[in-house]
């Protein structure tokens, strides 16, 4: 039976932890469970940065994008040493579960614990999107407008000006982002780690839609695009960069280059972030009022599901590539 628990937020923050927290300490009250903070995630943990928590505690806070408990990453969290310290400290607190809010590293982090006999639940929010199982992770839907609302700006400069934009998004591993935003934003070619490309074909593919009288174009790269080995890249050159580069040469095309960076982790969570949160904040707080454990919670074909964190950790997640067969048909005609 389960008394105590804590949440924390830990890894790269996300719009509509927020959310999440907040259901989970509503719900745990609502289950007759005592809801704890872990701050700064397994950093916090360590150092017994461990605080009850009051369904007030969580007012106002569902509007707010990044985490009110605050989020870090622990190298010594790595360590047996570090993770024999956190597990006496949540002994201490008389912890009997942790609720993990975050994306692949500190799901990897919620195993350890496992492992070491803590009750574990995982709730996916990350802006990248690359947790396999769950269709979606809470952060993405956010960060993707975000991106978007910067490709409908800058599509009003460059049509202006007649020029190539080249638009470096998020994802070092995961082109969700530039995918979605591009498909969403009209773009003329998509970057992304999963496909690789030859920036010759770029090229040409912009020439043709020249020639069909397009006079602008947008490039969405993932900042983890692999880059074209063949187009003379920099090492120290984000993929964006070479893509510029290499399109102004080749191609005498005016182009510039904007890296939208850190504003895309920000901002009040979009409704679909707010509702995934709460859903799957829900749904963690049942399975460990059940006493379930090692499970991660996620949202599959529009129905909320959970999986074993162990087998969930070891799928890789899969893009959808009509995503991105629809973007080059629209592309280039
Ligand atoms: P994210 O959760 O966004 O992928 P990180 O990869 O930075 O973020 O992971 C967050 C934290 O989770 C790390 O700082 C570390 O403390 C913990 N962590 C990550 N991987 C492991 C692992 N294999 N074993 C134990 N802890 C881990």
């Amino acid at each position: 039976m389960i008394r105590r628990i804590g949440v924390l937020t830990s890894g790269g923050d996300a719009p509509g932890m927020n959310a999440a927290i907040r259901t989970v300490v509503r719900t745990a009250i609502h289950f007759g469970i005592e809801p704890y903070a872990i701050y700064r995630g397994y950093h916090g943990m360590i150092r017994g940065e461990i605080e009850p928590m009051s369904s007030r505690s969580v007012s106002g806070i569902i509007q707010r994008g990044g985490t009110v408990l605050k989020s870090a990453r622990s190298q010594s969290f790595m360590t047996p040493e570090g993770r024999a310290k956190a597990v006496e400290q949540l002994k201490e607190h008389a912890i009997d579960a942790v609720v993990v809010i975050g994306g692949d590293g500190s799901f990897r982090g919620a195993l350890e614990l496992d492992k070491l006999g803590i009750k574990i639940i995982g709730i996916p929010g990350t802006i990248d999107n690359d947790i396999a199982c769950t269709d979606y992770c809470i952060g993405f839907d956010t960060a993707v407008n975000t991106a978007l609302d910067a490709v409908n700006k800058i599509r009003d400069t460059a049509s202006s000006h007649e020029r190539v934009y080249v638009i470096e998004v998020m994802g070092r591993h995961s082109g969700y982002i530039a995918l979605y935003s591009g498909l969403a934003g009209g773009a003329d070619a998509i970057l992304i780690p999963e496909v690789p490309y030859r920036l010759d074909e770029v090229c040409t593919k912009l020439e043709e839609a020249n020639a069909k009288g397009k006079t602008h174009s947008i490039i969405m790269v993932a900042e983890g695009a692999a880059g074209d080995p063949e187009a003379g890249r920099l090492p120290s050159d984000s993929p964006s960069v070479q893509v510029a580069n290499y399109v102004q040469e080749k191609t005498g095309y005016e182009t510039r280059m904007t890296i939208l960076g850190h504003i895309q982790r920000g901002g009040a969570p979009t409704v679909n972030d707010r509702l995934l949160a709460s859903r799957l904040a829900y749904h963690a707080m049942e399975l460990l009022h059940q006493g379930k454990t090692g499970k991660m919670v996620g949202e599959a074909d529009h129905k909320i599901k959970s999986w074993n964190l162990d087998y969930a950790l070891a799928q890789e997640k899969q893009l959808d590539l009509e995503y991105y067969h629809l973007a080059n048909i629209l592309a280039s005609i």
